[in-house]
């Protein structure tokens, strides 16, 4: 395994000390030879109930510092296949969302020209229309697995048409995303109107709602997913708002009755397989946790989306 970076050990050095990057992964000032860049965007001036997200990066690395490299339910070993490294915040302008939408596009489109596969910490879930934006530019219309509590497409609101409500409108308007090969999970809460959802199920998306999921196995969900969506380049987006509150109460626009850690586990494992150009963990907020275990859950779902990237295989 020599060559690929390792997280530090915590038989090597205590996990309460030490670097404060991604799993105490090398930071990376550089792009080249990296197979994946692990980065935060810490923004929360896209959101519209409680804000705080701008935290969340800071927040999901110091609990990342738990997670060890080997996952021993899928014996998967993602730093013994790809080179990663946390690559640092982008500068955004925490005066300006559209700068910072500017920011982050044009951030993506360099990582992406070097063929890296970028992993973001976010973040409200406004960075991921950017984000989009690049990634479309590089593959083409992708399909999206967008696991959240809401759809995120409304039209506008306050006027402005990119908020963290407003993305995959936005993304189906642009050409961004392939739309029926686009995949809500977890969709649930109050409306302002009956179809608040079911209009997007007009443009393509599939819809899985929560309340359809409750007590379920979310595996076969997953498979079934991968083999829809087939070869396409694909990008994952995880607004940890998807699981319920009592898992993860540190985010800004919390909904009842959502899904659990286990399925969200079961989900992601499902996705081996499906090829994957990037993927997204938005919206913890720190100040809403004080117990710091929605940022403990949002690294470890990072590292299970980091355990079935393309490349990787299992012990
Ligand atoms: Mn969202
Ligand atoms: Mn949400």
């Amino acid at each position: 395994m020599s060559g690929f970076n390792q997280p530090v050990s915590g038989n090597d050095l205590a996990r309460f000390s030490g670097p404060g990057t991604f799993m105490r992964l090398p930071s990376a000032s550089k792009l080249n030879g990296l197979d994946v860049a692990v980065l935060g965007i810490p923004m929360d001036i896209g959101t519209s109930w409680r804000s705080g997200t701008r935290f969340g990066p800071k927040q999901i690395r110091a609990e990342s510092a738990m997670i060890r490299p080997y996952n021993m339910a899928t014996g998967a070993a993602p730093f013994d296949c790809l080179q990663v490294a946390d690559i640092g915040d982008l500068a955004i302008n925490t005066f300006s969302l559209s700068d910072s939408i500017r920011i982050i596009s044009e951030s993506y489109d360099a990582i992406l020209s070097k063929n890296t596969i970028p992993v973001a910490m976010g973040g409200d879930h406004s960075i991921t229309l950017p984000i989009l934006r690049a990634i479309a530019r590089k593959y083409g219309p992708v399909a999206l697995v967008h696991v959240d509590a809401h759809a995120d497409v409304n039209d506008e609101m306050f006027g402005e048409k990119e908020t963290h409500g407003t993305v995959f409108r936005r993304a189906w308007e642009e050409g961004l995303i392939q739309p029926d090969k686009t995949y809500q999970i977890g969709l649930r809460g109050t409306g302002y109107g009956a179809d608040d959802f079911t209009e997007a199920q007009g443009w393509g998306f599939q819809q899985f709602q929560a309340h359809e999921l409750w007590g379920r196995d979310l595996s076969d969900l997953g498979a079934e997913i991968r083999r829809d969506i087939g070869n396409r380049p694909t990008y994952i987006t995880y607004d940890i708002d998807s699981l319920d509150p009592a898992y993860a109460p540190g985010t800004g626009t919390p909904e009842i009755g959502g899904l659990t850690t286990p399925q969200a586990l079961q989900l992601i494992r499902a996705l081996k397989g499906v090829n994957i150009v990037g993927c997204d963990l938005v919206e913890v907020s720190p100040p809403y946790d004080p117990s710091g275990n929605t940022g403990l859950t949002g690294a470890n779902l990072i590292y299970e989306m980091l355990c079935v990237l393309p490349g990787v295989t299992s012990r």
